[in-house]
């Protein structure tokens, strides 16, 4: 599914459909528009208007509007499990690891057309995703790909949750998802079911560098299914640091492998 690294890729596509005037929007699939938004209102909204930036908190891309020099609402895209950008003729990845393999025009759930001509259109299979104007940025925490030690201490002090729950609780770190937080967890080598308040001043920081680490690496290698603990990842798999059999586990309701011997 898309993760925050995939949305990012969404996010640099988008700039390519900044200061272009907005023609038209087709939103045939009123599921698709959140929060009591309908077709009329998000075209009313958005047309004779001009996106100024392209901006992401976690796995949620924004664009910015403006209509004749004053500020208007924000537009919101979620991609949900199978959600794909396209701008123009080009797709912000060509291939998702999840995605069927097909590309159906028929999957086109919100197109934005441009005066001169192009387009940018959401894509999407299942339909998990979803736009809305104006979303709520404040519920969500700091984005993984910024986060500063100090915010991820206020993440995780005091907690009894695991720690792989609390990082990837939306609203604590913004953008983590499951295989970049097994991934982050693994290469820190800190147990994921451990409650997130216990880790030590040394720990958190290692915790801290290997975050932000991983998620840079995993973005110049070209996605979230590209960690190193990734191919393992499967029943029988052997921990590529130590040979270990990885444990298979729910933690926080999602499917966790983890190393039993350098993870603690
Ligand atoms: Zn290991």
């Amino acid at each position: 599914m898309p993760e925050m690294l995939e949305v990012e890729f969404y996010r640099v596509l988008a700039e390519r459909a900044l200061g272009r005037r907005i023609a038209a929007v087709d939103a045939p699939d009123d599921w698709f528009l959140k929060r009591g938004l309908d077709a009329r209102t998000v075209a009313s909204a958005l047309v004779g208007a001009r996106f100024t930036a392209a901006r992401r908190i976690g796995k949620l891309l924004l664009l910015d509007t403006e209509r004749r020099r004053r500020t208007g609402p924000v537009l919101g895209l979620r991609f949900g499990m199978t959600g794909r950008l396209l701008v123009d003729a080009a797709a912000g990845i060509e291939h998702l690891e999840f995605a069927s393999a097909r590309d159906e025009p028929k999957w086109d759930r919100f197109t934005v057309r441009f005066g001169d001509g192009g387009e940018l259109r959401v894509r999407d299979a299942r339909r998990l995703g979803g736009v809305e104007l104006d979303p709520d940025e404040d519920r969500l925490g700091r984005d993984a790909m910024a986060i500063t030690p100090a915010a991820l201490r206020a993440a995780l002090d005091g907690s009894k949750a695991p720690l792989k729950a609390r990082l990837m609780d939306q609203a604590r770190v913004a953008g983590m998802g499951n295989l970049l937080t097994d991934e982050t967890l693994w290469r820190a080598g800190l147990d994921p079911a451990r409650p997130a308040g216990s880790l030590t001043d040394v720990e958190r920081r290692r915790l801290h560098r290997h975050l932000t680490g991983t998620v840079a690496e995993l973005l110049a290698r070209g996605g979230s299914h590209t960690g190193d603990l990734h191919l393992a990842r499967v029943r029988g798999g052997l921990c590529p640091r130590d040979g270990t059999p990885l444990e298979r586990r729910k933690v926080g309701g999602r499917t966790t492998y983890s190393c039993p011997v350098h993870q603690r």
